[in-house]
Parts: structure tokens; sequence; C-alpha cells
């Protein structure tokens, strides 16, 4: 291959300034048309109708999104001082590996008390397709678009030669079946790179704010943490001293057992996952705590059956609602559901918080819905706290999408 086999990509007026302002999604429906013959997973250079370049991407042909930008015309990066396009690409993911990892290091990660954390956020940082946690030392590799897919080994290379702290002694894929139908490549779960210690049914003790965890990646199923609320779990816990804690939809315990921590008087953990909740226990039992109690519930039913205003403080934090646009007048009408079911439980002067996970609701149609569900349960309410993703999920100013989690804390009269 040669730097003049890069195709072009050029974009239609009026659809030049998202990508201009970092927007990383080039749809079809912005494409005027395209030079040369890309294949899937191939870099390509973006131009605007003025040939000027606006960046470069890794192409799909037919994925909605037919580019995923890497980089941007005004940085250092260009592919044409490389002798081949492979070489470029690998030169870039290792800048952005190390760009990911000096933001972790500004963000004190990993520290003392979390060795559990998101190293790359795909878009966020920079990298679409690209997810790394890092747990204890091992990290745990989700690829979501084709093209990322295709440099697997140059990400394994990549991870390995990283600074420390961060080089991981086990790296381990696992598969992300939706996307990886989407996009047109086998979805796996697999060790890429093994310590010789590791054994693949071991269990990685890791800590999130002081609290011990127990993952097993390689267990089929996401076994991982919602990393993403590692900053809302500490806000919430500090509401809970001396409290009897619901936590609804608890998974394996995030919130509950930094209550716990924080001095909750005792958590009740309801999901609707006997796996999760399995987890649950031994989570607890790593951290020595006992004023634990799990019930394997609906949460509709479970909040919908609790008796009127019951409950001294509470935190729903349900799966995603809305996965398509399509999906959102239904979304919205189940969490409106799930928090008047909600509000309608807590004492008065009590703490309701409350969390959507769906990038397709936005943060104010989030506060609409809980101005309506606070109608339907006949409760005022006031927001004491309203947050995102923690830090080290980062947002690029020009991609509103990236802007996913919302999390509130609410005052029920
Ligand atoms: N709060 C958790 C993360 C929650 S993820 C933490 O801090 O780690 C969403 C959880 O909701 C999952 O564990 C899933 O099993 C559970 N869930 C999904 N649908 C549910 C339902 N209808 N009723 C109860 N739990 C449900």
């Amino acid at each position: 291959m040669s730097q003049t086999t890069i195709a072009r990509v050029i974009v239609k007026s009026g659809r030049v300034q998202p990508i201009w302002f970092g927007h990383p999604w080039v749809y079809t429906g912005s494409i005027e048309r395209i030079e040369g013959q890309p294949q899937a997973g191939d870099l390509v250079e973006l131009q605007d109708p003025k040939r000027q370049c606006l960046g470069y991407g890794l192409f799909h042909p037919t994925s909605q999104i037919q580019v995923r930008m890497l980089s941007a015309a005004n940085e250092s990066w260009a592919p044409t001082s490389f002798l081949r396009p492979d070489l470029a690409l690998a030169d870039l993911v290792r800048q952005r590996l190390l760009q990911a990892t000096q933001i972790r290091m500004r963000l004190r990660l990993p520290s003392q008390d979390t060795d559990a954390f998101r190293w790359v956020h795909s878009e966020g940082d920079r990298l679409p397709g690209l997810t790394i946690d890092w747990y204890q030392r091992v990290a745990v590799i989700q690829f979501t678009t084709f093209g990322m897919k295709r440099l697997e080994q140059v990400v394994v290379d990549a991870l390995l030669s990283m600074p420390e702290p961060f080089r991981p002694s086990t790296i381990v894929e696992v598969a992300a079946p939706r996307f990886a139908r989407l996009e047109g490549f086998d979805a796996q779960t697999r060790v890429l790179h093994a310590d010789p210690l590791f054994r693949a049914d071991d269990k990685i003790i890791c800590k999130e704010s002081g609290v011990f965890f127990e993952v097993s990646p390689l267990d089929g199923q996401k076994t991982g943490l919602f990393l993403d609320q590692r900053d809302n779990r500490l806000t919430f816990a500090a509401f809970c001293q001396g409290l009897d804690v619901l936590d609804v939809c608890s998974y394996t315990g995030g919130f509950a057992l930094q209550a716990l921590r924080h001095g909750a008087n005792k958590v009740t953990c309801v999901d609707s996952s006997e796996k999760a909740l399995a987890q649950l226990k031994n989570n607890a039992q790593r951290n020595q705590w006992t004023a634990v109690e799990c019930i394997q519930s609906d949460a509709f039913d479970f909040l919908e059956k609790l008796p009127a205003m019951s409950q001294d403080i509470l935190v729903v934090d349900p799966p995603k609602f809305a996965h398509a646009t399509k999906d959102i007048p239904a979304a919205l009408k189940a969490y409106r559901r799930l928090n008047a079911a909600a509000m309608k439980a807590i004492k008065p002067g009590g703490i309701l918080a409350t969390c959507s996970c769906s990038q397709r609701i936005d943060p104010l149609s989030f506060q609409r819905m809980i101005a309506a569900a606070a109608v339907d349960a006949q409760r005022s309410v006031r927001l004491l706290v309203l947050d995102r993703q923690a830090a080290d999920h980062p947002i690029l100013p020009g991609f509103p999408e990236g802007d996913y989690l919302k999390f509130a804390v609410l005052f029920v009269e």
C-alpha cells in the first residue's frame, strides 16, 4: 500500500460544521461522493466541498455512520507523512492511548482506593469503537466497530508498551454482540494476552473508592462494573449515614456497598438477576459487611408494592430503556412510571436518587420526566444534584451524544 491509496470522502456543503466542531460521526446522508474504493475499516481522508482536508477516519461501506473520525485536520498527525497507512494508524492509536493514559493520571487513577476505571472511552478518547476498562491490572477491551476490531493487534501491542502503572498484566476481549452483528464481525470473549499466573476462571478483585468488588470478565455476560457511576455513588452515599437504604436495580451492589462504607445502617438490594445478586453477596462478604438483604424482583413490581411513604432513601438505576430513537416515547413512559412509584414510597423529607443511562434521552427530557413523575405521585420534589458520568468517561464538546448518563438526587417533600 502507498499513501495514494487513501480514499477521499467529500462531505456535502451544509454538513461540515459538526465535523469541524469535532463530531466524530459522518452519516451516509452527509456524504457528497467518494473518490477511490475504500474497504471496510480502511483509513480515509475527509474533505469539505472546497477540497480542504477535514481530517481522517475509518470507513464502513454499509454502516449508517460511514466514517468515524480519528483525527482533525489541525493536528500534527498526518498519514501522508508515513509510507504506509497501516503504520500511520498504529502511530495514531499509540498516541491516543498515551493521551487517554495522561487524562487518567490527571484524574489520579489508579489510586490506592480505586483500581477499577475506564481507561479508554471510545469517542470520548477519540478512538471510536474502542472501550477499555481497567480492573486491578487486567485490561478488558470491547470492540464496537469493524474498523477498530481490525486494529486489534495494534491496540494490544500499544497497550503492552504503555508506561507504568498502565502496563496491563493481562488483556481480555469481551464480546459486544449487538455491535458486532451491526458492523459485521465475529464477537468473541477471550484472552488476548495473559500473564503467566492468570487463570481464565479467576475472579479479579478490584477496588472502587475503597470498596472491594469481584469481577469476572470472561464469564459470558457483562460481569464487570458500571464504572460510569463511581462519583455518583459517592454523592449518594453522603446522604446515607445512619439510614436504611434501598438500592433498586442494584446489579452487584455499586451504590449499596458504597452507602455501607459511608455509614448506612442497612441496605436492601433489589435486582431481577439472580446472578448479579449472588455476586453482590460475595462482594458484601469480601468487605465484611453483613447488613445486606437481597431481593430478586422486577423493579416495577417491587416499587409499586411498597407501602406509601415508607422509605428514608432510595436509589433506582434501571437499565437502558431506549436503544433507538423510536424507543424514546415508550422509554420516557417507563421511566415516569418507575420514578412515580419510587417517589410515592419515600417518606416526607426523604431522598430519591434516580438515573438514566439511555443516550437517546437528553438531560432536559430526563428532568421533564422527573417533573411529570412527581405530578403522578402527587409529591413535590426538588433537584439537589444533577450530574453525569464520571470524568474517566470524557465527553467531546462537539458530540452531545457522548453525554449519556443522567443522575439526579431529589428531595421529596
Ligand atoms: N446500580 C448498579 C448498576 C445497575 S445496571 C451499579 O451501581 O452497579 C441495571 C441493573 O438492572 C442490572 O443489574 C439488571 O439486572 C437490572 N434489571 C434490569 N431489568 C430489571 C427489572 N425489570 N427489574 C429489576 N432489575 C432489573
